[in-house]
């Protein structure tokens, strides 16, 4: 667990929060909480909000609370909660014994609403929710006070009895704030506090059929937990005030409501209701697919939580929406993968190449680098022998300008091995393909340097074909063609940008024989092809399937030199 990765600069929350320090406003204390709503899977814009209220809550000695917000019991589910927990834990947090749900508070929360119907801040309101939005008003016009305003505390106090009681049906009644239905902000026009829904919640059973709106609930859960800063997304700017109005009604312990800018990504949805369309429309593979942003998608593709947290620290927090590019998360995931994925050789489109002056049936160990980057991650032995494959973009027939690879008559290197040289090749008479080389070795350049001096332009990987394993390899591109997908003409919507190329399937590809016991989960870099993990749910009864996580060229690293971050 590294829960208080420094973040790199004082930034406007943590300028609150000294200033709440200097002042004693919470006796020295910061609490911040996490509070999704289980009607999704977590994406990464969640781990930013995680890496903020956790490692807040470190840098100060403070804790932060994991608080399920479930007061929509139609869209909820327990395997939410489940995955939910799950990521929070992988990408490296703890909320020890402080896993709450907003469900718990709902006795506690009925006698607060009860408390302001006794004070003349709540009412009873028999307006369906058409009306209620007609005489809402509008940003210039004031609304209309409802009808139903000045009911007298006893007949608000029985009619919400009955209500609870399930005595109506669906949204015939709503219990409402009295504050101002001339407020110039919309949220503070008498707001719903609760709303009758005849629905079992996944934790309440049917206990319940009358159910707070989230602007009742989260101050409310935020008191009780004595949460000191409670962060939340820029949208809930114009809610503030109501989350202050309730707390200073019911004369309640007052946490501080602070907004920062939600994390957008380019060529990405950050939306739990439009991933779920993805999910049911079968256009991804589940919430794990690893093309999603869920971060048990990134999980799946073999992102790891240090490169996320990494990201989310670097992006730091601001008041202002901006898209982030997502070259920047795969900049971090690269530079993480760099320094712990060993080094392997896979071939993806293998072509077998014949060493025809290579004692057959002779195996050779070499001795293969482990990383670069890494000492101590040490040596292995590859085989090499008289037949092999290697990559079919490595060699050409007529060659294209500035090709420095393999080509009829010329010499390269095989990396950890020899110098080669190609002599001849076979075509499928039918097809035109490429089907095979032969090729010569110098016994002279064993370990790829040769004595005499002469230098090769290109280094292959390569495998031997009687000792390598066969596998599947999945390469992925973006899901989505456009920079920003809801970025859609009138009529379409954020699907119509999906990129129709975003996985491609290849079968029969082969690695070198140490990737016999890769485990599920474990990431390698293939030497020239990129960061690949094995996948732990298509790799089964012997079969390996690997997921490349991201390829090796580092698009951010040019954009950054231009433009330094
Ligand atoms: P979505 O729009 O994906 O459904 P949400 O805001 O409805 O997200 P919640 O489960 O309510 O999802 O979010 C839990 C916490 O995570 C909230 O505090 C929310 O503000 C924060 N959060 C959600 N999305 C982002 C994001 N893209 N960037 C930063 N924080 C986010
Ligand atoms: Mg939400």
């Amino acid at each position: 667990m590294n829960q208080s990765e420094p973040s790199s600069s004082t930034d406007f929350v943590r300028t609150i929060i000294n200033e709440d320090m200097s002042t004693d406003k919470y006796g020295g204390r910061v609490h911040t909480r996490f509070p999704p709503e289980p009607n999704g899977y977590l994406h990464i814009g969640h781990a930013k909000s995680i890496c903020l209220n956790f490692g807040v809550a470190a840098e100060y000695g403070g804790i932060s609370n994991v608080r399920f917000d479930d007061t929509n019991p139609s869209k909820e589910e327990t395997e939410y909660v489940e995955s939910i927990l799950e990521d929070v834990h992988w990408l490296g947090f703890d909320w020890d014994d402080r896993l709450f749900y907003a469900s718990d508070y709902f006795d506690q929360l009925y006698e607060y609403a009860v408390q302001l119907i006794k004070n003349g801040k709540a009412y009873v309101c028999d307006l369906s929710s058409a009306e209620i939005r007609t005489y809402r008003g509008t940003l210039t016009e004031p609304g209309k006070n409802s009808p139903y305003r000045d009911r007298s505390v006893e007949e608000n106090l029985d009619l919400f009895e009955s209500m609870r009681a399930g005595e109506f049906p669906d949204g015939l009644r709503t219990l409402r704030a009295r504050i101002d239905m001339a407020s110039p902000n919309i949220t503070m026009r008498d707001p719903v506090l609760y709303r009758i829904m005849n629905v079992p919640h996944h934790r309440t059973g049917d206990e319940w059929v009358i159910y707070p709106t989230y602007d009742f609930t989260h101050c409310l859960s935020d008191s009780i937990e004595g949460i000191t800063h409670s962060l939340c997304t820029l949208e809930f700017e114009n809610n503030r005030p109501l989350y202050d109005w309730v707390l200073d009604q019911l004369q309640v312990f007052h946490p501080q409501q602070i907004e920062f800018a939600r994390l957008n990504l380019s060529y990405t949805v950050l939306s739990k209701r439009k991933l779920l369309q993805l999910v049911e429309a079968g256009i991804v593979d589940g919430w794990d697919d690893p093309r999603m942003p869920t971060l048990s998608g990134l999980r799946r593709r073999g992102y790891t939580p240090q490169a996320i947290r990494d990201f989310c620290y670097h992006i730091g927090v601001s008041k202002t929406n901006s898209i982030i590019d997502i070259a920047l998360l795969e900049h971090f995931i690269r530079k993480d993968l760099n320094q712990r994925a060993p080094r392997v050789l896979g071939v993806l489109r293998p072509l077998r190449v014949v060493i025809t002056n290579y004692p057959e049936g002779q195996v050779e160990e070499l001795e293969a680098i482990n990383n670069p980057e890494d000492e101590t991650m040490g040596t292995r032995k590859v085989p090499f022998s008289s037949v092999l494959y290697i990559e079919q973009d490595d060699f050409r027939e007529v060659p294209p300008p500035k090709y420095r690879r393999l080509i009829p008559g010329r010499e390269v290197r095989l990396r950890y091995g020899y110098f080669i040289t190609c002599v001849d090749f076979i075509k499928d008479e039918k097809t035109g393909e490429i089907v095979e080389l032969h090729c010569t070795y110098d016994p002279e350049t064993r370990g790829g340097n040769a004595p005499d001096g002469r230098k090769v332009k290109a280094t292959l990987h390569w495998v031997s074909a009687a000792h390598a394993i066969e596998v599947e390899t999945r390469l992925y591109d973006r899901l989505f063609l456009a920079n920003n997908p809801d970025d859609v003409e009138e009529g379409l919507d954020f699907k119509s940008n999906l990129n129709p190329n975003s996985i491609e399937i290849l079968k029969g590809c082969f690695v070198e024989q140490s990737l016999a016991e890769a485990s599920p989960g474990r990431t390698y870099q293939f030497e020239r092809q990129g960061y690949f993990c094995v996948d732990p749910i298509a790799s089964q009864n012997g079969k390996l399937v690997f997921n490349r996580t991201i390829s090796l060229r580092d698009s951010w690293a040019k954009i950054a030199k231009k433009n330094p971050i």
